[in-house]
């Protein structure tokens, strides 16, 4: 037996310990990503799509200002609103996945993870024609038998470096402070264009086109996470 396949047999008979998602990152470093070469590019990044509240509004900015961002899709959501998928997918934007219902992944056994994987590439595909490379996990959370299985399959996770926080309700300049003073070369800032019922992403789109600005002022680009990170968005 090689010395190689001793270690794997011996990863499958000891349960492995809980690691620390910094432990992940680091462990994983080429399918677990939460920031991109340190040049002068920024992506930018939106949850919890398609939403008709806030998508739209984040979408017609992004056209006006010329940007293109990724988007991480929840199934369900997709499936209620498909024209919407289909605009972000029309504009040029990348596309990610994002659960089928927005679970805590840390609470599902593998069976179930890759259920809502799958299920959700699906109807991503049937209403785009590709089937996201790119996972975002809600909450940022995953766990590293989740982790092996998307190396297996493929996919890369994609969490951020930078966070709005701007789910919380903050106002425009609370949202834009948030993400001005914490951006670098190959930032990835993670932002929402949809939300719960009652969550208010105002600050969001007001914010936005004085974002693009300064950080435009400063030097940066805008890229999407494939380019950013030299993955093909489709599997
Ligand atoms: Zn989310």
């Amino acid at each position: 037996m090689s010395s190689q396949k001793a270690a794997e047999d011996k990863e499958h008979t000891n349960p492995p310990v809980a690691k620390s998602l910094s432990q992940l990152i680091k462990k994983y470093p080429d399918t677990f990503r939460v920031r991109g070469p340190r040049i002068k590019q920024v992506a930018l990044t939106f949850d919890d799509v398609p939403d008709p509240r806030f998508t739209p509004q984040v979408l017609d900015i992004l056209k006006e200002e010329g940007v293109k961002a990724t988007f991480f899709v929840v199934g369900s959501r997709a499936k209620k609103h498909p024209d919407l998928l289909a605009r972000i997918k029309r504009e040029g934007h990348a596309i990610g996945n994002h659960s089928y219902n927005h679970p805590q992944f840390n609470k599902l056994n593998l069976v179930e993870f890759r259920d809502q994987i799958e299920r959700t590439n699906k109807i991503i595909k049937s209403i785009t024609g590709q089937e996201p490379r790119l996972i975002r996990p809600p909450y940022g959370e995953i766990n590293e038998e989740q982790l092996r299985w998307a190396r297996k399959n493929n996919y890369k996770i994609v969490n951020w470096n930078v966070d709005s926080l701007d789910w919380k309700g903050l106002t425009k300049d609370q949202v834009k402070q948030n993400i001005l003073s914490a951006t670098g070369p190959g930032a990835i800032i993670l932002q929402h264009a949809g939300g719960g019922v009652g969550s208010d992403l105002s600050g969001t789109t007001e914010a936005l086109p004085e974002v693009i600005s300064e950080l435009r002022k400063k030097g940066y680009s805008f890229v999407t996470l494939p380019d950013m990170l030299s993955v093909p968005e489709d599997r």
